[in-house]
């Protein structure tokens, strides 16, 4: 009985945070204020007052519409507003106790930082620096308590050096540029926690899987050979699996290998 008590305060405080990380999707590629300003309707300007800001249950009552000029309210929101809410349902510890809760805020702000990054890169192909900070020291803090400090230093210089360097390459030998200087450097942010291996891994994976969905669109003219595909979602797919489902990823990487 208690448990559920706290798991459903859990998963409710997912469903508020993912209305936050909302606001963070929206605000940050405008570089707008995302502390203090209250939010507006993007089309009439029109404060929205805070039983309108419920996260999912205003969506569905307001059926989608601003209440002042009827605009509608994309369904991306209550999407990721339920997200979040399932990701904190989900990774909440089966047993409380001070270790498995600090590791739940762990793994549920690294899970948040994803999926902003995502959906920004989609929407904009752009991986924010705010971002990858956030996630740096998120990383730091969880290695060095973890790991040697040669796992979490050789995975950022390889994160860093391997991506660079080919990038270098490609732009010397074909004067065009590879990858994108954001990619790179969530791959370096990402070394410190996959460490070396995990990292090298994660760029041959995400190349594959880059390669196995950007091609076929190329093939079939969806997309121009000239488009520019944002790649960190590629990047980040492969490293949920690396560290939300460590087990999974070994197996599967015992299996190509
Ligand atoms: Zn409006």
């Amino acid at each position: 009985m208690e448990y559920n008590f706290y798991l459903a305060f859990a998963t409710i405080f997912g469903l508020l945070v993912g209305s936050f990380l909302n606001v963070l999707i929206y605000r940050i590629p405008l570089k707008k204020n995302f502390v203090n300003d209250r939010s507006h309707c993007t089309s009439c300007d029109k404060l929205i007052y805070w039983y309108e800001n419920i996260p999912v249950i205003s969506w569905l009552f307001l059926k989608g519409k601003c209440s002042k000029c009827g605009a509608s309210i994309s369904p991306l929101y209550p999407t990721i507003e339920l997200i979040v809410g399932l990701i904190a349902f989900l990774l909440f510890p089966k047993l409380i106790s001070l270790q498995s809760l600090t590791s739940f805020i762990f793994f549920f702000s690294v899970a948040c930082a994803f999926l902003v990054h995502f959906v920004i890169d989609l929407k904009h192909k752009i991986l924010p620096n705010g971002i990858n900070i956030y996630l740096a020291i998120l990383f730091l803090v969880h290695s060095i308590f973890t790991y040697s400090y040669t796992y979490w230093l050789f995975g950022f210089l390889l994160g860093f050096g391997f991506p660079a360097g080919v990038t270098w390459l490609f732009w010397v030998l074909r004067k065009k540029e590879g990858l994108g200087g954001g990619d790179i450097k969530l791959w370096a942010v990402l070394g410190i926690i996959l460490g070396p291996f995990g990292v090298l891994h994660n760029i041959f994976l995400s190349c594959m899987l880059g390669s196995l969905i950007g091609l076929p669109l190329i093939g079939l003219k969806v997309i121009s050979r000239n488009t520019r595909i944002p790649f960190g979602p590629f990047i980040l797919i492969i490293a949920s699996f690396q560290i939300f489902f460590p087990d999974i990823f070994k197996s599967f990487i015992r299996l190509i290998l």
